[in-house]
């Protein structure tokens, strides 16, 4: 196989987002069609809000999700994590990257959803659970590029190249950068 690419949970278990609704059901569906195009391995990161919060939480932004303790759930999580990681690597896996889900509060890469004048915003910034990761990650040595699974609207103006990204991450590992 051509290695692991981490990827946000309700990207292959729609189920755990809030209401049960499908984050980009294209994108998401281009993405699986790339793994297996690729022979490229998903692991499923744990879903932050659902561990956390359950199935029947009502949406919150990175305010209501920027908190001490949805922060410490995260670290908690993103620990685990990087230990799975580091027995891949010691296994001499090559891990590729890292999806999330841009719009999240959670797992947001490039756009995340922020309380602006009293109403939610799409806006730029990174999720909780992506910056405790990133800075778990860094900690142990481990600089991987993360990519966002791109939001409803972005799709609609940009189709799907966003996987050309994920095709640049490969490209990369194959050349024998970090792994
Ligand atoms: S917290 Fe992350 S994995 Fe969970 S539903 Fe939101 S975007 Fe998906």
């Amino acid at each position: 196989m051509n290695g692991i690419l981490l990827v946000s949970h309700c990207i292959l278990n729609p189920y755990t987002a809030v209401g049960g609704s499908v984050p980009n059901r294209e994108a998401m569906q281009a993405l699986v069609r790339w793994s297996l195009e690729r022979d490229v391995a998903l692991l499923q990161m744990p879903c932050p809000e659902f561990t956390h919060a359950g199935a029947s939480r009502k949406p919150r932004t990175l305010e209501g999700y920027d908190v001490p303790q949805f922060r410490a759930h995260c670290a908690e999580l993103a620990t685990r994590l990087a230990e799975t990681l580091g027995e891949h690597r010691a296994a001499g896996h090559t891990i590729l990257g890292i999806v999330g889900v841009d719009g999240s509060p959670s797992c947001g890469v490039e756009l995340t959803t922020r309380e602006c004048d009293g109403s939610e915003a799409k806006v730029a910034g990174e999720g909780v659970f992506t910056r405790q990761l990133r800075e778990e990650l860094r900690g142990q040595g481990w600089e991987l590029p993360y990519v966002g699974l791109p939001h409803r609207r972005q799709t609609e103006r940009q189709g799907n190249s966003w996987t050309e990204e994920l095709d640049r991450l490969l490209g990369e590992k194959s050349q024998g950068s970090a792994a």
